[in-house]
């Protein structure tokens, strides 16, 4: 019998479960890559019914019982009195989200001594203290692909919401104006732009590919070029540095993994070397940009927007100043977690826990750290 700790975002304020909009999620077939969508048993929910809150408990609170395994679920996740904290002492497994991340530091690896398994559900472990988790032979797992179409999604939507002024205008509609020359007096046409990603990984390479019929000019940076075809199929640039490519896009959008050599990649220099009036969104992680950096653009009006759903850390403070910076149109921490994207990894991370108990091999594509060493998508992605 394992023990295991699940740490999801609180249920909706009006309860559980909400009224959903749509009866059902369209299937998808499989990944942009052909790679086949997660294969559990049997699933235990419905697709399209919201998962990754307490309630929801992944659907997976049948198949821990049936198994005889006892399941915590619980959002109570920050400082030492936590109910995470406190079931931390006897946990095997450690189930946890980006968009609510249960940070998994090297003091609570030490205080987890029984702790064999941490999974992300959803994609990104940097959460978890990963040299700790190679330290202690603790597998970390994630469920690849499962959202990466979700957040390219919102990616576009929070390029063109800035762009094209959409929050302030809604706000007018919303609170009975009609003031057109202050909607617009920001607004601009994304046609002719250039806009950049940095790095056209699963994401990046399909916001590249979302925004091609806009008509604007695509640059990327990446660590490693796409083969010259499908450079040539989108019509993309390729700049060799982060630095060349700020300089030459009016709006850079940052889909690289939070690693030393990103971290605070977008400070005051970089920052000052874009284009007046330069719009930046990230959904990659928060601290890829300097937060105070940020601030100082905006207020200065170097930057004309900031968007994205990343923050550091996670809930922010009510008075983080992300929150009220001028011409943001910041989302909480959403875009890997629509109802669609939910029934994905709810199934793989279902799938990992099948393919754990059973002793069988995880697949490789979901597999960050194993055996004390980074494996599978980790050796890709998050070796340095
Ligand atoms: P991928 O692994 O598919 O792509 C990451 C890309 O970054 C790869 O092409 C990689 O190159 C490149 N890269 C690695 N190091 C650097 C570097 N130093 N500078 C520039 N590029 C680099 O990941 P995804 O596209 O699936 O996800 C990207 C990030 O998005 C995740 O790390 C995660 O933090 C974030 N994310 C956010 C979500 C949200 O809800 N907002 C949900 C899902 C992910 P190579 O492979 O050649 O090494």
């Amino acid at each position: 019998m394992a023990k295991c700790v699940m740490v999801l975002y609180p249920d909706p304020l009006d309860g559980y479960p909400p009224k959903y909009a749509r009866e059902s999620i369209p299937v998808i077939e499989c990944y942009p890559d052909g790679s086949s969508l997660p294969s559990p048993s049997v699933i235990d929910f419905r697709p399209g019914e919201l998962l990754g809150c307490v309630s929801g408990a992944l659907g997976l609170r049948k198949f821990f019982a049936d198994g005889g395994h006892e399941l915590v679920v619980t959002a109570d996740k920050e400082g030492p009195h936590s109910e995470f904290e406190h079931h931390l002492s006897d946990a095997d497994i450690v189930i946890s989200q980006p968009f609510w991340p249960a940070y998994l530091t090297k003091d609570r690896f030490a205080r987890a001594p029984k702790l064999k398994l941490a999974l992300t559900a959803g994609i990104g472990s940097d959460h978890v203290d990963l040299d700790e988790a190679r330290a202690r032979g603790v597998t970390v797992a994630e469920e690849t692909y499962s959202n990466s179409i979700s957040v390219a999604e919102h990616t576009v939507m929070q390029i063109l919401a800035l762009v094209r002024n959409f929050v302030p205008a809604h706000r007018w509609a919303a609170t009975g104006g009609w003031n057109i020359a202050d909607c617009v007096a920001r607004a601009y046409d994304i046609e002719g732009m250039d806009v950049g990603v940095i790095a056209a990984g699963r994401i990046g390479r399909a916001v590249l590919e979302r925004l091609r019929p806009f008509g604007v000019r695509l640059h990327y940076f990446d660590v490693h070029r796409l083969p010259a075809e499908v450079e040539s199929d989108l019509g993309v640039t390729y700049h060799p540095d982060v630095e060349s490519l700020a300089a030459s896009v009016d709006v850079a959008s940052i889909h690289s993994p939070l690693i030393a050599q990103t971290h605070h990649m977008f400070n005051d220099k970089l920052l000052k070397s874009m284009r007046r009036g330069s719009y930046i969104v990230n959904t990659a992680r928060a601290q890829e940009t300097d937060q105070k950096a940020i601030v100082a653009a905006l207020e200065s009006g170097h930057l004309a927007g900031y968007a994205g759903d990343v923050w550091y850390p996670q809930p922010p403070s009510p008075d983080h100043p992300w929150r009220t910076m001028p011409n943001n149109a910041m989302t909480p921490h959403v875009s890997g977690t629509s109802l669609s994207a939910q029934a994905r990894y709810a199934a793989g991370t279902r799938e990992i826990l099948e393919d754990w108990f059973a002793g069988r091999p995880i697949r490789s594509e979901y597999l960050i750290v194993e055996g004390g060493r980074f494996a599978g998508t980790g050796a890709v992605s998050y070796q340095q």
